[in-house]
């Protein structure tokens, strides 16, 4: 950055401090992750200057020779990394894909079979403030009490009772594989569009380490910022038959122009998934979730489902004395950035909850494996044992920043740590 410190000095400091803040403390929300500096150039450059409302070659501005090359580009590898029929990847964030996909194929006021919020689903899955809840008719299904997992059976019935036209699958918290396959059978039973939001877990699709829902769903939804490590933005995956509606309901249905500076970066992203070690990083990014996990249970915390298959794992800190809300902001003081979240069956309000959600996508990124893992959680484990012990918090912030220059993130290697 040489512009911005004169042009705007409020501004550099605040970006200048939220640097400091992603290289000297420790991310965990299980949403986020660090983009590689080729993504992030993508996303700085000139692209953001351009009109193009349309698709590559049928825009309604001139000029549009080179953001069409950036955009074919994107939509080729997002095809050719899901094995896609058809993208669209103009949506500007995984709600718009998500709205795009009930615009497309949905009246207002259809019925939808999708997962509770309070399960671990996401709010524009139906949340009644979200337009999702507000035009369309939606009803939730949930994980079984005893297993903590999905619970199938509760889908078929449920989907047999109300005929919904659109079953939803996917979530925000849910640390289990999702059989797509059981699901868009019950689909197919009942006359109903399958719809997957796999926007947690799509780095992990890409890499085959996690069943794939393209072959079996209507629409495929996903952002690109979380586990594929791409820049904020949506994409959605369709099968042809769908794809006019589909591209008609992004543009002019929902959306204006397209963030082509953002294509690009989700064009650079796409192909980083396609080559190097990709699979490698996600393989890694599972197995310190599942260290994680490990190493908390021996501390006496409960797992949600009593473990993880995928990027995140659902704390319960209640038989520590905790609430979600304590934790989050004594490891914050500590920091360690994390998120409180309901757990199933929470009997506490959203604004405390029981539990905390933590991820590890994005300190796999900087080349945390378990080893680094079990440092980790030893200081999560002695923050929360000491919640209100402020010279811990602060000892343990040191001892983060020290240690996480062995661990540099990708805006000062110049690419992922591990790729
Ligand atoms: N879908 C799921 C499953 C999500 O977890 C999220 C965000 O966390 C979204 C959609 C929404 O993405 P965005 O914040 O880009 O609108």
């Amino acid at each position: 950055l040489n512009a911005l410190p004169d042009r705007d000095p409020e501004v550099f400091e605040a970006i200048v401090a939220e640097e400091r803040r992603q290289r000297d403390e420790l991310e965990l929300i299980a949403s986020e992750n660090y983009t590689s500096k080729a993504v992030m150039e993508a996303v700085g450059s000139v692209l953001t200057n351009k009109y193009a409302e349309g698709l590559p070659g049928r825009r309604y501005y001139g000029g549009c020779e080179h953001v069409d090359t950036t955009e074919r580009l994107a939509i080729d590898r997002a095809k050719r990394l899901f094995g896609a029929e058809h993208a669209n990847v103009q949506p500007h964030s995984g709600a718009s894909a998500n709205m795009a996909v009930y615009f497309a194929s949905l009246e207002i006021g259809d019925t939808v079979l999708a997962m509770d919020l309070a399960h671990g689903g996401h709010l524009t899955h139906g949340m009644p403030l979200n337009y999702s809840g507000r035009w369309y008719k939606t009803i939730g299904y949930g994980l079984e009490r005893q297993t903590e997992r999905l619970d199938y059976d509760g889908i078929d019935r449920l989907a047999r009772e109300h005929k919904p036209k659109l079953i939803l699958a996917g979530a925000s918290a849910y640390s289990r594989v999702i059989d797509f396959d059981r699901i868009a059978e019950v689909a197919r039973e009942v006359g109903a569009v399958f719809m997957v939001d796999m926007a947690h877990i799509a780095g992990l699709v890409a890499a085959g380490l996690h069943p794939s829902p393209v072959p079996v769903a209507d629409f495929v939804t996903s952002t690109t910022h979380k586990t594929l490590r791409g820049p904020r933005g949506g994409i959605v995956l369709c099968k042809s038959a769908w794809a006019k509606k589909l591209d008609s309901a992004v543009f002019p249905g929902i959306q204006g122009g397209p963030l082509e500076h953002v294509i690009a970066g989700k064009a650079v992203c796409f192909g980083e998934a396609l080559s190097g070690d990709f699979k490698g990083y996600c393989a890694q990014v599972i197995a310190n979730a599942r260290t994680l996990g490990e190493e908390l249970t021996r501390a006496g915390f409960r797992i949600i489902s009593g473990g993880t298959d995928n990027h995140l794992i659902l704390v319960d800190v209640t038989p520590k004395g905790l609430t979600g809300k304590i934790a989050e902001s004594s490891l914050g003081r500590a920091g360690i950035t994390i998120n409180k979240n309901l757990i199933p069956f929470d009997a506490r309000k959203p604004l405390d909850p029981s539990g905390i959600r933590l991820g590890t996508p994005a300190l796999t990124t900087r080349g945390l494996k378990e080893d680094a893992i079990r440092q980790v959680a030893s200081w999560i484990v002695a923050v929360l044992n000491a919640p209100d012990d402020e010279a811990l918090a602060s000892r343990v912030r040191g001892e983060i920043a020290d240690f996480g220059r062995d661990y540099p993130v990708p805006a000062d290697a110049g690419s992922p740590a591990v790729a």
